[in-house]
């Protein structure tokens, strides 16, 4: 799907599920007046830094406690893994957080390792298209869902620019979502790194204060003109984002989309709306209900509705 076509797609979709959600909480986003916790916190990823080792995907599995992987952390044999006709590299799913992929860039005769995870975007897409409003953006800089809430309609791995929400398909009437929550609970609501920052023998992820990270973002570049492509990926792209890379190659090298435009997913929504017919406005509730309805049928009713139904409840959000 060509870049156009996609964001096109994109904002059908978020706008379906944004129509029956742009009043009330967190709905500031699609009002125009959130701008994403500025004193946020945020990882800065220096792509010239990194050796591949996968460090940071063990201790990522470890803090988060996902299950055991095929392969072993210390199995290089991964980054020549591909998929769609090797198209793709691996990504993040339900089972790991976080993949590292290896590239080589034609601009250079050294491979370049990029860590993959989500990006905690300032206005994020997922969180926008979720109708339900199982996913929350912290004070803190960390995007986080409520299990408990989640329906499994999957608007979110739809909407998501950079293809991050996983899926678990462990029980047909219990689905649920899964992605890095930055160690919200562990560690980032306590002001302490992540674990997968903690690793990194090769200081490659700086954690701090974003606004932070984008003046030594800066000054990396000044500092050293030569290493690194002049510009920071996430200052501004889809809006910003908590996560930020450097990298010494153009970003189109290492997998990242080069032109995302630094508008968030949700203004492209607003224009969308005013053609979206009403059965695309009203199946996302209809949805919900029919899902509560069975859950309840399955058991589940004994969830406290307060919390299943308060957006931001931090108490289950794997
Ligand atoms: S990268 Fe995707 S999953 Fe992460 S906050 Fe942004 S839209 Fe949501
Ligand atoms: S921030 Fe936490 S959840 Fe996210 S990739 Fe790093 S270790 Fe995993
Ligand atoms: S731990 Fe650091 S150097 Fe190792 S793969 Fe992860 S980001 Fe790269």
């Amino acid at each position: 799907m060509s870049g156009i076509s996609r964001r096109r797609f994109l904002a059908a979709s978020v706008a379906g599920c944004a129509a029956t959600t742009l009043a009330g909480t967190k709905k500031a986003l699609a009002s125009g007046s959130f701008s994403g916790y500025p004193e946020g916190m945020g990882v800065l990823v220096d792509l010239t830094r990194c050796v591949g080792c996968r460090s940071c995907e063990a201790a990522c599995n470890k803090e988060q406690q996902l299950p055991a992987p095929e392969l072993p952390f210390d199995d290089k044999s991964v980054f020549d893994q591909t998929f769609h006709d090797g198209k793709q590299l691996r990504r993040p799913d339900e089972n790991a957080y976080t993949v590292v992929n290896r590239y080589q860039p034609a601009s250079s005769d050294q491979p370049v390792y990029r860590k993959v995870q989500c990006n905690h975007c300032s206005e994020p897409a997922c969180l926008t298209s979720c109708f339900v409003n199982a996913y929350t953006k912290t004070k803190e800089g960390a995007v986080i869902y409520n299990s408990k809430v989640c329906v499994g309609c999957r608007n979110c791995m739809i909407a998501c620019p950079f293809h991050i929400p996983g899926y678990s398909y462990s029980s047909a009437f219990d689905p649920v979502v899964k992605k890095c929550i930055f160690c919200h609970e562990t560690r980032l609501k306590n002001g302490l790194p992540p674990a997968c920052v903690e690793i990194c023998p090769q200081e490659a992820l700086t954690f701090g204060k974003r606004k932070e990270l984008l003046k030594i973002g800066n000054n990396r570049i000044q500092t050293h003109p030569g290493r690194y492509v002049n510009r920071i990926y996430g200052e501004n792209e889809l809006g910003g984002t908590s996560w930020m890379y450097l990298s010494p190659v153009p970003f189109s090298e290492v997998g990242f989309d080069p032109n995302p435009g630094n508008d968030p997913i949700i203004n492209q929504v607003k224009d969308f709306l005013g053609t979206v017919p009403m059965v695309l406005a009203i199946w996302p509730a209809m949805f919900a209900g029919f899902h509560l309805l069975a859950k309840k049928h399955d058991g589940h009713e004994g969830h406290d509705q307060t919390a299943d139904t308060t957006p931001g409840d931090e108490g289950d959000e794997q």
